[in-house]
This record gives structure tokens, sequence and C-alpha cells, in this order.
């Protein structure tokens, strides 16, 4: 359906704090952030921005911060790298786009974990620790479930002792729950959607989805077509994958981490790259034409909510206010 705006959703969607838990630009060293733009324009107050999945060699991931951060210091009039979560307030009241980075891997830690307070101090302030395959420190969602390693324990720590939210996404099963089980600070799912609605190995189980609430932690839905449904990115469908994770465990546990794609390029993929490693074949993966629903959307996901019975309250902690906690909890 077409959604009208409502000057009602209009409104609160102004007043919220809008939050997308990840969203994807070329992984060019020096490639502008002008796509961000559209973010902004839809009405965002923050976005975290991949900088590395674990099959981007490290030297890649420091030159996409290196250039990343030198484009946010030249356009600080409309954006500003976040330090602490009263930033994103900040950032809101001055009209501009908060940001910081993720990580969508540990490889890039080398295992090493000093690299935890590096890519910290570089602006980092989510990651997870294994991206779709297993690797030393823990096991991915298409992977042999493997458990978190004893180096993964260590990791788990220290990421918690630094301050960055700890995501769990692409995770293997057994891996997220043994995360979540040993992390003290809050777990997020930043871009999962229910596995009941869709069998998928990149979404979550019931018992994923409980676990992250109990951490305090919340389930932010993607805009993956292939994730929602039959390759379906409707509003409409989801809502239904928001009000799953809220049926299940309450409004406090459900955030929006849509994973747009802006500017899909195959050149910054690294040499000798194969796409069936990473992306197994039989699972709906077609990476050069993915359904995603845009950042334009979040006005209208605002109307939807509003109309589908969630309260001005419950809508602003879904568009952000859930994911803000979780910040305020995980970057001091
Ligand atoms: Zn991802």
């Amino acid at each position: 359906m077409n959604w009208q705006i409502s000057d009602e959703a209009r409104a609160v969607h102004r007043a919220s704090v809008v939050w997308d838990a990840h969203t994807c630009l070329p992984l060019k060293p020096g490639h502008p952030m002008n796509s961000l733009e559209r973010h902004r324009a839809a009405g965002a107050t923050y976005v975290s921005v991949n900088v590395g999945m674990d099959f981007n060699p490290t030297a890649q991931v420091i030159r996409v911060i290196a250039g990343f951060r030198r484009w946010l210091a030249e356009h600080a009039d409309g954006y500003r790298l976040v330090h602490g979560a009263a930033d994103v307030g900040r950032a809101k009241r001055e009209g501009k786009l908060a940001v910081s980075f993720d990580l969508e891997g540990s490889a890039m830690l080398e295992d090493d974990l000093a690299m935890v307070q590096l890519y910290y101090d570089l602006g980092v302030r989510q990651i997870h620790l294994a991206y779709n395959r297993d690797n030393s420190v823990a096991g991915g969602c298409h992977g042999s479930d493997a458990p978190l390693t004893a180096l993964g324990r260590a990791v788990v720590d220290e990421i918690n002792r630094v301050g960055l939210i700890m995501d769990c996404s692409h995770s293997g099963t057994r891996t997220s729950l043994e995360i979540m089980e040993r992390s003290t600070r809050p777990v997020v799912f930043s871009h999962s959607n229910a596995m009941a609605l869709k069998r998928h190995a990149r979404n979550v189980t019931d018992d994923q989805i409980d676990a992250c609430a109990k951490t305090g932690g919340v389930v932010a839905i993607s805009g993956i077509g292939i994730f929602l449904g039959a390759d379906d990115i409707s509003t409409e469908t989801l809502l239904r994958h928001i009000d799953y994770v809220v049926a299940r465990v309450g409004v406090e546990h459900v955030g929006l981490g849509l994973d747009y794609v802006a500017e899909h390029l195959s050149d910054d993929l690294p040499p000798g790259f194969d796409p069936k490693d990473w992306w197994p074949p039989g699972n709906e993966y077609d990476i050069d034409h993915l359904k995603i629903v845009p950042p334009e959307r979040l006005p209208e996901i605002t109307e939807a909510l509003l109309k589908h019975g969630y309260s001005a309250d419950e809508t602003q902690k879904i568009l952000g206010g859930n994911m803000l906690r979780v910040a305020e909890a995980s970057w001091a």
C-alpha cells in the first residue's frame, strides 16, 4: 500500500532519535560519504557505517576509516562523528547526522586484543565477532555452529571493557548464545530478522531473541528482502518482523538496522575474493541485485507503526530510543 504521512507521524518522526544500526558505503579508501545525505534528508539521527568485513584486509579497513574520518571532518557542518552517546542528542539539536563505524567480524583484530581499543579510538562503536564464516574467535552463521573460542571469550571481555556495542548479527547460533551469556553489557543483533517468519541462516531463532532481550539488548530489523521473506521489502512485511519481536520480548527490544547498500560497487572487494566463500550458494544471495528498504522509507515506517497501534512513545523506542539506551550502556 501507499502510505500517506500524517502530520502526527511527521511530528513524532521529527521528535524521535531515528537510529539506523547498520548501513553500507563502498569500502574504497577515500570514497566520499555523500550517500549519507539520504539518511539525513529522511530524518535519521544516527547511522552506523560499516568499515569492514572479515574478508577485508586490515590495511583496507584502516584506510577506509581514515578516508571516512577525513570526509566527516571536512563536512562537520552536516555530520558529527560521535564519541559518546550524548553526542547523538547533540547532533540532533544541531541538525547534523550522527555517525560512527562498525566492524562486521573480528579478523581485522589480527588476534590481538589491543586492536579493540585502537578501533574504538578511530571511531568504531559496534562489532561482530564473525562474518558468516567461522574464524579464530567465533562461529559464523554459515559456519559449523562453532563455539566461542578461548580467544573469543577474551575478545568479548575486552569489547565490554573498552565500550563498544557487542553485535551478534552474522554470528553462528551457538557463538551468539555464548556471547550473550558472557557479555556484561547489552548485546544487539544490528541487522537480523525473525527466523520464525523467514527461515534463513542470517535470521535469529526465538532462543536468540529471548537471550538478547535478557541482556537488555535489541534486535534491529534489517531491510533486506531475502531476510524479510520472499524478497519482499514492503513496509508491511518489515512491520511483521517488528511485531513478532515485540510480541515475544516487548517493545523495549526491537529497533531498525536497514543495511541499505548505497552505491553498490564490486571493485571494492579484495583481490582473489570468491563471493561463494562468504555468501554460500543455496541461500538466495544475489549480492549485485539485493532488494533493500531504502532510508527514504523511514518516515513511512513511523506512519505505519502509529497506524498499527503503537503509541508515540512506543514508536519512538522502536525508531531509535532502544538503540540509544544500548549505546548509553555500552559506550561508557
Ligand atoms: Zn551485514
